[in-house]
């Protein structure tokens, strides 16, 4: 690990100070970007460590739910607000990483962190336009098993490993930030990037802003909603697919409203608006299940390993919305 200064600031406007240093970057948990420093893959010349900054509370705002940038995610997982209100988020949450991790890792963390492509976390690997731009992707041609079916480019095929942020895609969350120039609102679509010709940069967020809390936004019905994660190990384990499905049924049973998300297929969580058009108007069923799953998998270019993603994620989204449907 290269040398690194290590600097605690004790407000927002301190740490913003901090970061205009060059080669500076926020320090959450810690648990992502440590790991990173230790494999040299990425080595800051500070740390800006972000965590004890006054920004950890969860509470009402605006007819939904605030939670602060550096609540730990075990907290968010289990507050009352979360749980009851935004079930969706809650399971998202335990379902990823460890309990031990999840006790570390804060919210805006979560939503910075970097790939697990392994030729992205591992410098020896000579090609990746992630870490070196312009030197190649080494996973189009290597062991591509978990990587992108949708939205990828010639320039990368890794996908965002984050669960949370698939739960945040489909509630239509907004992030908080405040930078050098002020402070701004990110709606959850546009904080995360494809890949395109540029993969080095993951998010929207620009140079020295930080993250300082995610709005849930006021939802009557995100109480009928399910995250199905599928994965190699039942704990411990990223994602190859998870899907968040949130539904709202009429009186009569048909379906007003949906949403849905899918993880472990793109750069970014991925949703495709007309897909969840499809289920409105519908009665809950297999058929019109498959009928969305098959237009939110539309275009998939598998590579020679990660075929098996297609029809996975087609599966997994009829489970998730027959889960979703099933609950009263
Ligand atoms: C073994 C292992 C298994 C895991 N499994 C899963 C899993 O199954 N599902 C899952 O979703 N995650 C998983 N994770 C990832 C884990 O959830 C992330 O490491 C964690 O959420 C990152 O949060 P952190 O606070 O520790 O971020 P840090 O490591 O501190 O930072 C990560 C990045 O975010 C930036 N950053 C931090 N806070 C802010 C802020 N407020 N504003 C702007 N930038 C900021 C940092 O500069 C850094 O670039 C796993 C991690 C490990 C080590």
């Amino acid at each position: 690990m290269r040398p690194f200064q290590y600097t605690r600031p004790a407000s927002v406007a301190n740490a913003l100070v901090s970061i205009a240093q060059p080669g500076s970057k926020y320090l959450g948990g810690g648990t992502n970007l440590v790991d990173l420093m230790r494999m040299g893959t990425e080595s800051p010349a500070v740390l800006v460590d972000v965590h004890r900054l006054p920004l950890a509370t969860i509470e009402e705002h605006a007819g939904g739910v605030r939670i602060g940038a550096m609540v730990r995610n075990s907290d968010a997982a289990e507050h009352p607000l979360v749980r009851e209100r935004y079930p969706v988020v809650s399971q998202a949450l335990l379902s990823g990483a460890s309990a031990q991790l999840r006790n570390m890792a804060t919210m805006g963390g979560n939503l910075m962190q970097r790939t697990r492509c392994e030729y992205f976390y591992d410098p020896t690997f000579q090609e990746c336009n992630k870490r070196h731009p312009g030197s190649g992707c080494a996973a189009i041609p290597g062991y591509n098993r978990m990587h992108a079916i949708l939205g990828a480019s010639p320039q990368c095929i890794a996908v965002h490993p984050s669960d949370l942020c698939v739960a945040l895609a489909a509630v239509e969350a907004v992030v908080q930030v405040r930078g050098p120039r002020g402070s701004r609102s990110i709606p959850f679509a546009d904080f995360h990037r494809l890949p395109g010709a540029t993969p080095a940069i993951d998010t929207n967020l620009r140079p020295g802003e930080l993250i300082t809390a995610i709005d849930l936004p006021p939802m009557p019905w995100p109480r009928r909603s399910h995250y199905l994660k599928i994965r190699d190990r039942h704990s411990y384990a990223f994602a190859l697919v998870s899907v968040a499905a949130v539904l709202d049924l009429d009186s009569a049973g048909a379906i007003r409203n949906a949403r849905l998300a899918m993880g472990g297929v793109a750069h970014k969580p991925w949703r495709v608006p007309a897909a969840e058009q499809l289920l409105v108007g519908s009665k809950p069923g297999d058929e019109v299940f498959r009928a969305a799953a098959n237009e939110l998998v539309r275009g998939a270019r598998p590579h020679r390993y990660n075929g098996f993603k297609v029809e996975l994620a087609r599966r997994a989204v009829v489970r998730a919305l027959s889960s979703a449907a099933a609950l009263v």
